[in-house]
């Protein structure tokens, strides 16, 4: 088992009509700017329910931030902050909105020139401002943790940044507001809590027993809840479970003692900042390619994935690592994502386009850090 240090201090606020205990969990005489995506809050009533809870605050209101959150708009976000003198932010949203608003957060105090360093050197955030967080999508687990992705379309980067300044104080978890969700964003939210998983489950074996049983109990509980959520997609318990299930993916729980691997989710993000496929769909495309093309280096806990979540017992090693990634593809599908660059219409060039890319950075990725320019290109080619 490797060294870990574990901290989460977001606290969990979870049920029916749980949005009205903003008026409580927040000081009154604190300076709000509530953070908004593109109007989904103001169709399904989450807007007002946020307006209600808040009335007896003073708050500003930040509209207009969009899918995988672009630096120039948070950098607005930012002015006004400051315009306003705030010192509480509320992100009402999915991970677009979080991400964005703990950006804000950190910006909001920060003198140095150049802010979006502190998206690459995240060793430069050291005060943030508190944040609190409503959730509308299940999918990313920002809710709970401290990561962050920002993009930057004028320089077509997207990095993600890790910082215990992140961490919400707060979360609301009511699973009503996800009834409005579109279908797509119900698949991109199964798949990517599958994957958060899978980054850190799909390392080398023997690590952590118990680690090991609670990856295998989410994946197991995602593979019976995805196709419930698509179906019934107003169904309380269908969504309440799925709710928890993705905070649980990606809030340091399951990482106890645990190499991490999320190779696929940096490349991935190759595919959104070009292309501008949805987060999940890049994980959709790339993740089944790294698999084969690591399979050796993968294969004893492949086989471990194909006994203990798929249920698969005949074969060797070798055999069940291939059923696996099958079984993984077919899952996917089924939870309505494409996994082929081509089915996107990417075309082949990309794959050099993107190998390119990664050359120049020079970034290597993957538990064991050998998936350098060179790999992603097998990688890519392979999802073509
Ligand atoms: P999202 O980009 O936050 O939202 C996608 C769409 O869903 C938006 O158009 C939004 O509309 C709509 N929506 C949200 N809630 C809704 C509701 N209740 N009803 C109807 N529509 C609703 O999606 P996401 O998958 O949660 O976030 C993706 C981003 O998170 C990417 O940038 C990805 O890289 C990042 N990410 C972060 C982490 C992390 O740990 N921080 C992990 C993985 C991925 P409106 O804009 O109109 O509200
Ligand atoms: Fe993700």
């Amino acid at each position: 088992m490797e060294n870990f240090t574990f901290e989460n201090p977001t606290k969990l606020i979870f049920g029916k009509g749980t949005i009205s205990r903003l008026a409580t969990e927040i000081a009154p005489e604190k300076r709000i700017m509530v953070c908004y995506g593109g109007g989904s809050a103001k169709r399904n009533g989450v807007y007002q329910q946020v307006k209600d809870a808040l009335k007896d605050h003073f708050s500003i209101e930040f509209w207009g931030i969009e899918p995988n959150p672009d630096y120039d708009t948070v950098m607005k976000a930012v002015a006004l902050a400051r315009q306003n003198d705030i010192d509480y932010l509320v992100a009402v949203g999915g991970g677009s909105v979080i991400d964005a608003t703990k950006f804000i957060a950190h910006a909001i105090p920060y003198d140095g020139e150049d802010p979006w360093q502190l998206a690459i050197h995240n060793e430069l955030i050291t005060r943030s401002t508190p944040l609190a967080v409503v959730l509308t999508l299940p999918a990313t687990g920002s809710e709970m943790n401290h990561r962050g992705v920002l993009s930057r379309r004028r320089t077509k980067e997207k990095v993600s940044f890790i910082t215990p300044f992140s961490f919400p104080r707060f979360s609301i978890l009511d699973p009503e507001v996800t009834y409005t969700l579109p279908r797509k964003q119900l698949s991109n939210g199964i798949v990517d809590s599958f994957m958060h998983i899978m980054e850190q489950y799909m390392t080398t074996t023997g690590n952590s027993v118990l680690m090991d049983r609670w990856a295998e109990g989410a994946l197991l509980s995602l593979i019976e809840i995805g196709p419930k959520v698509l179906e019934h997609p107003t169904d309380y318990d269908t969504m309440a479970n799925f709710m928890l299930c993705t905070t649980m993916a990606l809030n340091g729980f399951v990482g106890m003692g645990v190499p991490q691997d999320w190779a696929t989710h940096r490349i991935g993000y190759e595919l959104t900042i070009l292309y501008g496929l949805d987060h999940a769909e890049t994980l959709a495309v790339v993740f089944p390619a790294l698999l084969t093309i690591l399979k050796e280096q993968k294969k004893e806990k492949l086989a471990q994935y194909a006994e203990r979540v798929w249920h698969i017992q005949d074969g060797n090693t070798d055999q069940k690592a291939d059923k696996a990634i099958e079984k993984t593809v077919t899952f996917f599908r089924q939870m309505g994502l494409r996994t082929r660059m081509s089915e996107y219409g990417i075309p082949a060039e990309a794959v050099d386009i993107i190998y390119q890319r990664l050359k120049k950075s020079g970034a290597v990725y993957g538990e064991k850090k050998n998936v350098d320019a060179e790999m992603a290109r097998a990688i890519f080619a392979q999802s073509l």
